[in-house]
């Protein structure tokens, strides 16, 4: 990109979730419209969004209508399938769509980021039911099995807590790895924003905790364990966002444990352990990813409270949650329009702030 896109121009957004929402409310803050595309259902993102595209992701003529109006493009959510991305003239695309490639299959996205130098928890290719029981012997249990692709908030993964379990999971018919279960103190996340001109800057990295392998909530001050990897994780961000020649938030998230930080996965866009950079941060992450792809100057990343805590309202909670703006203190509510409120579905959060730690 040569000059910042100007006032008035246009981001598309692949992707219709909740985090297309809030990146469209950042872009829409700065002067920009902003066009999404995603397949038919509940997108959320179309409530903020000058237009929207309801289209299959395999309809070519539809993507390229939705290019057409656009200055830059973006996506919200990592599966967007690479056809897809291909269908968008490569020039408007930010993030380089190699990051998606990359984090699309787990094995990949281990392997990359292992080549940089970090620690993946000890995993074996899996694409048969022989791999599977020679991925039991090599790793050893507890571990869980993951497909290695179209997996999210803990879908496509089977724990095995021992070799007795195992005998009840199948190889479940597509390719996937198997993970050694890593004995954690807590999690966290590095979550960082690049600039065009490789300009990179982190938010504080929460420790976060997850229920069924879905985030519930991000915390700060994260603890000593996880301020003492946190220099070690960034700079495994720092290699990976540099190798990519990485334009906007990317997220790798992180085991604390006794041996150091043990990398799982990243997530090439902004991510649900940096919501609470909304009213917590100098910049939030939704805005920084715009300014970035926009080649805006970033804005500042420093935490502006004591303490912060951040927690996804699940499923049936989000139909009491305005109860919780009665609260003492600053509650600060987002709901996310979305119009049924199923069991295990991310409905919403609520990020808390003190001053006092
Ligand atoms: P993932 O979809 O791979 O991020 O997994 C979701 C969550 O499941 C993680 O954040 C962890 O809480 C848990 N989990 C996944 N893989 C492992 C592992 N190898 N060892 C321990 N816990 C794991």
């Amino acid at each position: 990109m040569t000059a910042p896109l100007a006032p008035g121009s246009t981001i598309g957004i692949l992707g219709g979730g909740q985090l297309g929402r809030m990146l469209a409310m950042a872009a829409v803050q700065l002067g920009y419209r902003v066009i999404g595309y995603a397949p038919e259902g509940d997108n959320v993102a179309a409530d903020v969004c000058q237009d929207f595209f309801e289209n299959g992701w395999g309809d070519k003529a539809a993507l390229a209508a939705f290019a057409s109006k656009c200055d830059v493009v973006t996506w919200e959510f990592e599966n967007v399938p690479l056809s897809a991305v291909a269908a968008i003239p490569d020039r408007l695309l930010a993030p380089n769509p190699k990051a998606l490639e990359t984090a699309q299959d787990r094995l990949a996205e281990k392997a990359f980021v292992e080549q940089l130098g970090a620690t993946a928890a000890p995993h074996a290719r899996v694409e048969s039911e022989e791999d599977f029981r020679r991925a039991l012997e090599e790793v050893g249990t507890p571990g869980i099995l993951k497909t290695a692709r179209d997996g999210y908030d803990g879908k496509g993964q089977w724990k095995v807590g021992s070799a007795q379990d195992a005998k009840g999971v199948r190889f479940p018919g597509r390719r996937c790895v198997f993970e050694g279960y890593v004995e954690f103190e807590t999690e966290f996340s590095v979550i960082l924003v690049r600039g065009h001109d490789g300009t990179i800057r982190f938010w504080d990295s929460t420790s976060n905790t997850h229920d069924d392998g879905m985030l519930a909530s991000s915390i700060l001050p994260a603890g000593d364990l996880v301020d003492s990897q946190v220099d070690e994780a960034r700079q495994i961000a720092t290699k990976t966002a540099n190798a990519l020649q990485y334009v906007g938030v990317l997220c790798l998230e992180f085991f604390a444990t006794g041996q150091g930080p043990i990398f799982n996965e990243m997530a090439p866009r902004v991510h649900n352990s940096g919501h609470w950079t909304i009213e917590g941060a100098a910049t939030s992450q939704f805005e920084n990813h715009i300014r970035a792809i926009a080649g805006l100057p970033l804005g500042g990343t420093d935490t502006r409270f004591a303490s912060i805590d951040m927690r996804n309202i699940v499923g049936e909670d989000a139909l009491t949650a305005h109860q919780i703006l009665a609260e003492d203190g600053e509650p600060h509510l987002h709901l996310y329009g979305k119009k049924e409120a199923r069991d295990g579905r991310k409905m919403g959060h609520v990020t808390r702030v003190s001053h006092k730690a």
